[in-house]
């Protein structure tokens, strides 16, 4: 193999990727070298404009001066310092979700995964301290809770928990929507029911206000814990601090989760739950090295502090965006619809979307495929009228060729 340098060759990177890395990710073909706000920049030098932003992280887009000054600024401070301490940055973050999500405490983690295992805990811990039969978990099919084991545990998919079984038992599955099906499925042995408001990977389904509703009465009646995960759909990506915001001002889970955005591009999740809910978590009862770390955290309320000014930004652009993209449905009879809320975008197709995904790179756009024919995206906050009509004037142009093999 070549000498690593940072003028590798992209074939180079490539070959070395391939060679070394676990092959556990069919990666698309682009090498990526640097970021630019809104995009991102190939090993050639060409941009791309960048509507997946590392998977709904990147809310801010890449190298966001704001975001550069305080981890400067941090690195200078204090980067890490365990558990075993206190800083001061952990318990502001946790206040400021406190107020985004009228709960009252968080627990911070490193990644999505962790939250929903931290969730599982806190939902396990306190229906067992109920009564040592109060163990089960209510689920969603077509769900996905992150890669862990008890995350693939509730996780509706078969393809990501079949391999790995046994997981941990108890879990029931119910279809999105189905009230009756959850009627059936939650009783007193049900320690919680966790739901994405609107299902990412499973593609961009939104749960209806009746299911919610229903889940939160049968949660409080049996004592069950509600469990929203916002991972993806969360703070500010859907136009309201979290999704389940669009329920009313009334609704509250008890449990929520939430990561992928909230370090502006570093690793950061937390569980923010209601008091008691808080409380099956006693000390030594769970915990992480790096959760909460300083840098992490002082990014995270870097973001969560401009996050009500980006919210009527998100709410504007997107409705912009979804009105432009409503026009490839009338120009394009394979698409179908448009799912989602805000800037959690799915353009849904009466066809297999897998082969537009590597046609709209090669014109410019980066996006994914959900789902078998759900066209996904999630740009950042951060876009203007200028972006979604660049990338509805990609996905018309590529539309136009038809249906790829
Ligand atoms: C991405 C995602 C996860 C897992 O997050 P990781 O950071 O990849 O562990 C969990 N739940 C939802 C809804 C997600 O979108």
């Amino acid at each position: 193999m070549p000498a690593a340098s940072p003028s590798a060759s992209a074939d180079q990177i490539v070959e070395r990727d391939h060679a070394y890395v676990v092959r556990n990710y069919g990666r698309y073909p682009l090498v990526v070298s640097r970021g630019e706000g809104v995009r991102l920049v190939g090993a050639d030098g060409r941009k791309y404009l960048d509507f997946m932003s590392g998977i709904g992280v990147m809310a801010l887009g890449h190298s966001h001066p704001a975001v550069i000054a305080v981890i400067r600024d941090q690195l200078g401070t204090l980067m890490h310092c365990s558990n075993l301490y206190y800083h001061s940055l952990q318990g502001e973050v946790a206040e400021q979700l406190a107020a985004l999500s009228g709960l009252q405490r968080a627990f911070f983690c490193n990644s999505g995964a962790e939250a929903v295992e931290a969730a599982l805990k806190i939902a396990k811990g306190r229906g067992r301290a109920i009564d040592q039969a109060k163990t089960e978990i209510v689920a969603l099919e077509n769900s996905f809770g992150g890669r862990t084991l008890g995350a693939i545990a509730v996780t509706g998919q078969a393809k990501y928990r079949e391999p790995f079984e046994p997981l941990i038992p108890g879990v029931r599955f119910v279809p999105p929507n189905d009230v009756a099906a959850l009627e059936a499925a939650v009783g007193e042995r049900t320690a919680g029911i966790i739901f994405e408001p609107i299902l990412g990977e499973g593609g961009i389904i939104e749960v209806s206000e009746e299911f919610a509703r229903a889940a939160r009465k049968l949660a409080s009646e049996s004592e069950a814990l509600l469990i929203c995960d916002e991972i993806q759909c969360g703070l500010g990506r859907t136009g309201e601090r979290f999704a389940y915001h669009h329920w009313g001002a009334d609704y509250l889970p008890d449990v929520v989760t939430v990561a992928k955005p909230m370090g502006a591009g570093l690793p950061i999740g937390a569980v923010i739950c209601s008091e008691s809910a808080s409380r099956a978590l006693g000390p030594g009862m769970h915990g992480s090295t790096f959760g909460g770390g300083a840098l992490a955290c002082r990014v995270a309320r870097e973001f969560l502090g401009m996050l009500p000014d980006l919210i009527p930004r998100v709410k504007q652009v997107s409705a912009y965006f979804r009105g432009r993209l409503l026009e490839l449905a009338a120009r394009h009879g394979f698409v179908s619809g448009l799912r989602g809320r805000g800037l959690m975008v799915g353009v849904e197709l009466t066809v297999p979307g897998g082969g537009f995904v590597p046609m709209a790179q090669e014109a410019g756009l980066l996006i994914n495929c959900t789902a078998g024919n759900v066209l996904r995206m999630l740009p950042p906050f951060i876009i203007t009228r200028e972006h979604a009509d660049e990338a509805v004037g990609i996905l018309d142009s590529i539309f136009q060729n038809g249906v790829p093999e």
